[in-house]
């Protein structure tokens, strides 16, 4: 029956990861997969995630399944998180959200919810570059793919004239995806007077808005902080759509935590809108899984839990940060002199380094450093026993 299917090609990403273990070199850096590591270079379970887990077994709970939309006081909590206690939205009950398979099964529901009843142009504009999944997710879902401007390869920043030239020139009643923090794989994010001026654009421009929060907490160490660009458009009045994931900022990978949210007009709205997405979801997975739902949520809702997981992340962020200082200084000791302020200046789990596809190919076959070819490397991958190994690596190879 199979005889007509084609050999497909690895994923871009999870391929780097194959090479990196075929690898003997003992000074090999993955710096390929998005997954926290600690400065040991281990996965980290975060504390809060180990206790919650330790009440959740004591309550005895049964395995029935969750209704079509997921853990109900996850959902809640959820949408608290991103719009803040104070919000309009969460005061007046105008959120429709549903538990969704981390942050993509999130994003699928939004795109199909779209594909059926956007009004609108079927059309979502994505920032170029964007996460490499989100092209397939909206296009399997039936919605056409196009860009606005976003990087700048001169700046390795935000390419903010360019992102506002195309913005004003998309046609009204179009959808526009914005990563809500810590863009990926670039790192880098608008400030907030530049969110200011983009949610007045994309208002006058009659566009709609579909947020992707995958990074809450994980890009300045705070959640308030981190959701500004959501909370804005939503004073803004903009009824966006947004999908969250629990992954980084919970250390929840594998339990694919995440939730989908449309902001409503009014309470009517909402039930209407929840019934529709529920009806999408029950052929694609009848309902999501509840583990990491009820840790998540254990975890939003309990004060002790959530001040110990809110200094988790925090204490993720800062490694970062402190590991992208610690790498322009050591760049700088091995003589380097080009200009790497970047790799600071940008924010969160990944770093676009500005090394060209043939520098990235000679970190992995020279060095064993293992990145993605368009020079992006993940941050979490970087500690203090392999920093000064990768400058001197990123060195050689930008000489
Ligand atoms: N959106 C963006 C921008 C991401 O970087 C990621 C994680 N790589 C996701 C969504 C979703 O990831 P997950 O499905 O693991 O939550």
């Amino acid at each position: 029956w199979w005889s007509n299917v084609e050999m497909g090609p690895p994923d871009a990403i999870l391929g780097v990861t194959e090479a990196f273990k075929r690898d003997t070199n003992p000074k090999k850096i993955n710096l390929g997969v998005g997954a926290y590591r600690t400065d040991e270079g281990k996965p980290f379970v975060l504390e809060s995630v180990k206790k919650a887990e330790t009440l959740i077994a004591n309550e005895n709970l049964d395995k029935e399944y969750a209704p079509i939309s997921g853990v109900l006081d996850f959902c809640q909590a959820s949408a608290k998180l991103a719009f803040g206690d104070n919000s309009r939205v969460i005061k007046d009950q105008l959120y429709a959200t549903v538990q969704g398979i981390s942050g993509t099964g999130s994003l699928r529901i939004g795109a199909t919810f779209l594909a059926k009843f956007f009004p609108g142009n079927k059309i979502i504009y994505l920032p170029n570059p964007s996460w490499g999944n989100h092209t397939p997710i909206m296009k399997h879902a039936g919605l056409d793919v196009k860009s606005y401007r976003y990087y700048d390869p001169k700046t390795c920043g935000f390419d903010f004239n360019g992102a506002k030239e195309d913005i004003e020139k998309i046609p009204e009643n179009s959808i526009i995806l914005f990563h809500a923090c810590a863009h990926n794989p670039t790192g880098v994010d608008p400030r907030p007077e530049q969110w200011k001026e983009l949610s007045a654009i994309v208002k006058k421009r009659k566009l709609f808005v579909f947020m992707d929060m995958a990074y809450q907490g994980f890009a300045s160490g705070n959640i308030d902080e981190d959701a500004f660009a959501v909370r804005k458009f939503v004073e803004d009045k903009h009824n966006l759509i947004l999908a969250q994931s629990y992954a980084k900022n919970m250390g929840l990978y594998g339990e694919r935590v995440g939730a989908f949210t449309a902001v409503c007009e009014d309470k009517d709205e909402v039930e209407r809108v929840m019934s529709q997405i529920k009806i999408l979801i029950r052929p694609m997975y009848s309902n999501p899984p509840v583990h990491g739902a009820r840790i998540a949520a254990k975890i939003l809702n309990q004060a002790d839990l959530r001040s110990i997981w809110l200094k988790e992340v925090k204490y993720m962020a800062d490694r970062i940060i402190t590991m992208r200082q610690q790498l322009v200084d050591n760049l700088k000791n091995n003589g380097s002199k080009k200009n790497w302020q970047h790799i600071t200046d940008q924010i969160g789990m990944f770093c676009f380094t500005g090394l060209n596809q043939q520098q990235s190919e000679r970190l992995i076959k020279d060095f064993s450093v293992y990145l993605t070819k368009d020079g992006r490397i993940s941050m979490a991958g970087v500690t203090s026993k392999n920093n000064a190994y990768l400058a001197n690596a990123m060195h050689e190879v930008t000489k």
